[in-house]
């Protein structure tokens, strides 16, 4: 006998009624994100290798160690998208979205792929909401994309967060920054040995190490904030006001830098109370030269990722497992099974999820499937009740029961539902 195949690690099935959650938090982001004048992008999961490697920076984790590369029978080095960003201007680019008047807002949804060692909450084929503003610097786009981002987490019920600020400068004030980081970084010994290469090449990506004892040596660093020039104080000041004015609160934190190597000025994360910083369940920032990066013009945006594992995990396990009350013909015999099967219909037509057995179970056998169901009315057609044109319609609820006329039946229990009766 064949062994039984099994899914790959890291990679997992979502199953119903869970799928029901999944699909809730997609209707949430998508309501917010009309409001604000976001549309929807559908991207292909591949892209050329190149894409990643030159805009996430091919010194980073993802690129150094998490990308699923491999040739395609052409031998052209293709991944598995790691993240959608790079790949949102990818696509604003070669379809012109970057030359249409005004800014370009996107999202899209999807998964993402990262070979992370598995643990609790991570996946490597990890789900994220994206959104995308492309072709404005001012600092009240910024606000306005964390102003959006919080709308989606509150209506989804997540209010006990943090978000976290910082300014990463442009690359003038990042040049700077880096000057003098290298000279902090050269004062401490013990680095592990991937901060030990780059404290030299790309010292900012020191700073997201995951090592604990490379955390403890950065203390007493120097911080990105000291380093800005006039224009991008001023930038990370505006935004700040808005935060403010609109008042989300927010918590600055001057060694946040996130792990691309795009990302310009505004840069935030949002952590669930409860979970790690490690944690976030969503992140952004501004990449103002990531266009230019992939051989576009100059093309400044912001944006943002939710993570749609990590944030249906931080949600209460109630939290939209939303189904329609459901309607269950209990049909017993041939011909009333028959019956039954135009009265399905009938009641699905008046917008009434309704449900029948197939494997010829016993009565009892079928009430209690509409019990598992969650049906909050079952109907029972048998013989009799097909020769005097009536049927049985019973509350799951109380266990009352009524004699109901079959022609009526859509109309009364579309009523009973819709709450009028
Ligand atoms: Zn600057
Ligand atoms: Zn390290």
């Amino acid at each position: 006998m064949a062994g039984q195949i099994r899914a790959i690690r890291g990679m997992r099935d979502i199953l119903p009624p869970e799928t029901s959650r999944w699909q809730w938090v997609e209707q949430v982001a998508r309501e917010v994100f009309d409001l604000y004048g976001y549309r929807e992008l559908r991207l292909p999961l591949l892209e050329r290798t190149e894409l990643f490697s030159r805009s996430i920076g091919v010194d980073t984790d993802i690129v150094a160690k998490e990308m699923y590369t491999f040739p395609d029978r052409h031998g052209d080095s293709l991944t598995l998208r790691p993240e959608a960003t790079a790949q949102v201007v990818r696509a604003a680019l070669e379809n012109r979205l970057d030359r249409a008047p005004g800014v370009q807002k996107l999202y899209t949804l999807g998964p993402m792929f990262r070979y992370e060692r598995p643990q609790k909450g991570r996946y490597r084929q990890f789900h994220q909401i994206n959104c995308e503003a492309l072709g404005a610097d001012a600092p009240d786009l910024d606000a306005e994309v964390i102003l959006m981002l919080m709308e989606i987490l509150g209506r989804l019920g997540l209010t006990q967060v943090r978000l976290f600020l910082n300014s990463l400068g442009c690359p003038e004030c990042q040049q700077d920054f880096k000057a003098r980081l290298k000279l902090f970084l050269r004062t401490k010994e013990g680095w592990c040995d991937d901060c030990f290469r780059r404290r030299e090449i790309n010292p900012l990506r020191v700073l997201d190490c995951k090592s604990a004892h490379c955390q403890g040596l950065l203390k007493g660093s120097p911080v990105l904030k000291d380093c800005l020039d006039e224009a991008c104080a001023g930038h990370y000041a505006r935004v700040l006001e808005l935060l403010n004015r609109f008042r989300v609160p927010y918590e600055e934190n001057p060694r946040l830098v996130r792990g691309l190597d795009y990302y310009t000025r505004t840069a935030f994360e949002v952590v669930a109370a409860g979970l790690g910083a490690q944690d976030a369940v969503a992140g952004g920032g501004r990449y103002n030269g990531l266009s230019q990066e992939l051989g576009g013009p100059e093309l400044p945006a912001i944006g943002f990722a939710i993570g749609q594992d990590r944030l249906l995990e931080v949600l209460p396990p109630e939290a939209g497992r939303i189904s329609p009350p459901k309607v269950f013909l209990a049909a017993l015999g041939d011909a009333a099974r028959d019956r039954a099967l135009g009265l399905l219909q009938d009641l699905r037509r008046w917008g009434l999820a309704a449900e029948m057995d197939f494997q010829g179970r016993s009565l009892k056998a079928q009430m209690s499937l509409a019990d598992r169901l969650g049906a909050i009315y079952v109907i029972i057609l048998g013989n009799r009740e097909l020769e005097t044109g009536q049927a049985v319609l019973r509350r799951m609820a109380t266990g009352g029961q009524e004699q109901v006329a079959l022609k009526e039946l859509p109309a009364i229990l579309a009523n009973f539902i819709s709450g009028k009766v």
